[in-house]
């Protein structure tokens, strides 16, 4: 798909997107005050009332245990799992049952093959090829695996449109080559990569290929027959089924030579305490109770997606394709599909409009891309980007995206990601681009920062932590809304006084934080137990928690800086509440700072 040459008239005339919309039940709400505009697709799809009420007839009239009951229900509940596998063997383009493993999803899958498949083939001094690009779901597998075995682990580099150098990765194949592993579509950027030149290439070298297809399957035709990959891993949450399955192709030579991923009951066929035997294909791969309802519903999503695309296919009067054989060669481009058309669009539209808002640097720019806009707000933390965007209701994704290593080659500590599903409209688009817009235009231009000597720790805000919360506390319950309260939590971040560069050291970095964030304590001098520090973070929202830490401690005596508690003191703000578990994270770690810092003080000044 080239974004430059489709406009978003291109649009699939028979593709009707409220009629798709009124599926997803869950779109329909407001979210902080706003119609929710759901742009995190790429972290994990909305599920249509189909996969629901499959689960939920499911759950309600059939299930039992697979596999292993002579009764009516296990016999119905086991049918229902072997059809659900049979849909997704189909959907991927397997060309038999044993071929296609239910993993929990892309991850287990990944891990699947490099423990088992992996181990079997890799040995000291040989190398495996992932890419720049990767996810770290098909980076550390295979890092784990190099280091146990002495073998290398190469990385294939991108260039700054974020396509893969294929040049480079010729060069680098060689007799130690053992595995490639490479993502069919980029989760950071949405590129497409050409893996199947990448087969042909690796194989004409005699290297095994896995394809994380996580980010693909959702947005295009996937043939594993045509594309003739080793191993294709996928997850069913991202292809609008539910969270924990999801599957790993293989090639059956692979799959019989390889030993058991996880051992116990259902792959096994035969147990003594002398010898064990495993069970067929796909079975030897799926040790224990299977998630079934998963699996019930990854199948009823495959219908889904299928259905639709051909009941669009028959209003427009063409012929739909046979649901059997999938359209091959998905590198190229494809053939003429409502749903992928209707996809391409938004992408088209979203490039379009923020490319034209002044300040944002749109970061992946291939000539082949699926579902994914990430970009950078110069001046603007990502972080700070999406929280002001989910307080309009439209939800993205900020930060690395499981994708440090390609951050790095970009040298960003993160991105907005805005992704697309079929369910998203082109006034959504809109509405997030204006948004945007808004955003990008208040961005403010740094202050010069002073020099160190002119720096000033800030003084006590009371007479002790205690005393200081008090105050805050009122000044926040005087504010109802939390929209109110961010703003002045935003607010106390923008005066937070700066902190110079050369305290911005790593000894000074908070880790785990989602924003970059540092923290410089000391005590101030001439005195023995009274604790300062300066503090700053790239994200305004941030280092408006800082400031609050600023006010309860700056100053204040160490010990009671312990004897502080903190959290009861964000619940009463209403600040633990509104947090993502990540956030808080962050937060606990500067908490942690302070507190630790404060706890070695006291002992010190014990005399
Ligand atoms: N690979 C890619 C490209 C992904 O985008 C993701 C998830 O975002 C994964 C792997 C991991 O998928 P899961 O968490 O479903 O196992």
């Amino acid at each position: 798909m080239s974004i430059a040459t489709t406009t978003p008239e291109a649009a699939h005339p028979a593709f009707d997107v409220e009629r798709v919309r009124a599926d997803f039940l869950i779109l329909h709400q407001l979210v902080r005050g706003k119609p929710l505009v759901y742009f995190d697709n790429a972290a994990s799809s909305q599920k249509p009332r189909a996969v629901i009420d499959a689960i939920k007839h499911y759950y309600e009239n059939d299930h039992a245990n697979v596999h292993r009951g002579v009764h009516a229900l296990s016999e119905r509940a086991t049918e229902l799992y072997e059809e659900a596998r049979v849909k997704v063997q189909k959907f991927i383009g397997a060309p038999c049952l044993r071929d296609l493993i239910f993993t929990r999803g892309t991850t287990e899958a990944i891990n699947l093959v490099a423990q088992t498949f992996g181990r079997m083939n890799v040995h000291a001094g040989d190398e495996v090829i992932v890419s720049a690009l990767e996810h770290h779901s098909n980076i550390v597998p295979w890092q784990v695996l190099c280091w146990e075995k002495h073998a290398n682990l190469r990385v294939i580099p991108v260039n700054d449109a974020g396509e893969l150098d294929l040049a480079a990765l010729e060069k680098m194949i060689n007799p130690a080559t053992k595995i490639i592993s490479i993502a069919h579509v980029s989760n950071a950027l949405g590129t497409i990569n050409p893996v199947k030149k990448i087969i042909e290439l690796a194989h004409q070298h005699g290297v095994y290929v896995v394809v994380d297809g996580a980010q693909a399957v959702p947005h295009l035709r996937i043939d594993v027959r045509e594309l003739d990959c080793d191993f294709y891993a996928f997850s069913g949450h991202k292809v609008y089924g539910p969270t924990g399955i999801g599957g790993l192709y293989g090639k059956p030579r692979h799959l019989e030579l390889m030993p058991p991923y996880q051992t116990g009951g259902d792959m096994i066929s035969y147990v003594s305490f002398a010898k064990t035997t495993w069970n067929e294909l796909p079975y030897k791969f799926e040790a224990g109770t299977p998630n079934i309802a998963g699996a019930i519903g990854l199948a009823a999503a495959v219908d889904y997606v299928e259905d639709l695309e051909q009941s669009f296919l028959r209003i427009a009067g063409g012929s739909p394709a046979p649901l059997v054989l999938r359209p091959n060669k998905t590198d190229e481009l494809p053939a003429p599909r409502p749903v992928a058309e209707h996809e391409h669009c938004l992408l088209t539209h979203a490039t379009e409009r923020v490319a034209a808002i002044p300040g944002v640097r749109i970061i992946g720019t291939a000539k082949e891309k699926a579902g994914v806009l990430s970009f950078v707000v110069e001046g603007m933390s990502a972080l700070d980007v999406g929280t002001q965007l989910d307080l309009e209701g439209i939800a993205v994704r900020t930060g690395h995206h499981c994708c440090q290593p390609l951050m790095e080659r970009f040298g960003i500590a993160g991105t907005v990601r805005a992704s697309f599903a079929i369910y998203n409209t082109l006034d959504e688009v809109d509405v997030f681009a204006d948004a945007l817009e808004k955003i990008a235009a208040s961005v403010k231009p740094r202050i010069a920062v002073p020099e160190m000597r002119q720096f000033q720790y800030a003084p006590a805000t009371g007479a002790n932590p205690i005393a200081v919360a008090e105050e805050l506390a009122s000044d926040f319950e005087i504010l109802d809304e939390w929209k109110d309260r961010y703003e002045y939590i935003m607010d106390l971040g923008k005066k937070l006084a700066p902190m110079p560069d050369v305290l911005k050291t790593e000894p000074n970095r908070v880790k785990r934080c989602q924003s970059t964030v540092f923290m410089h304590l000391r005590i101030r001098p001439g005195t023995i137990d009274i604790v300062e520090f300066l503090a700053d973070s790239d994200a305004t929202i941030v280092r408006g928690e800082l400031a609050l830490l600023e006010k309860l401690f700056c100053g204040q005596r160490a010990v009671e800086i312990v004897a502080f508690d903190i959290h009861g003191f964000m619940e009463r703000i209403g600040l633990e509440q509104h947090l993502s578990p990540g956030r808080r994270t962050g937060l606990s770690e500067m908490i942690a700072r302070v507190k630790h810092f404060a706890a070695q003080v006291t002992q010190q000044s014990v005399p």
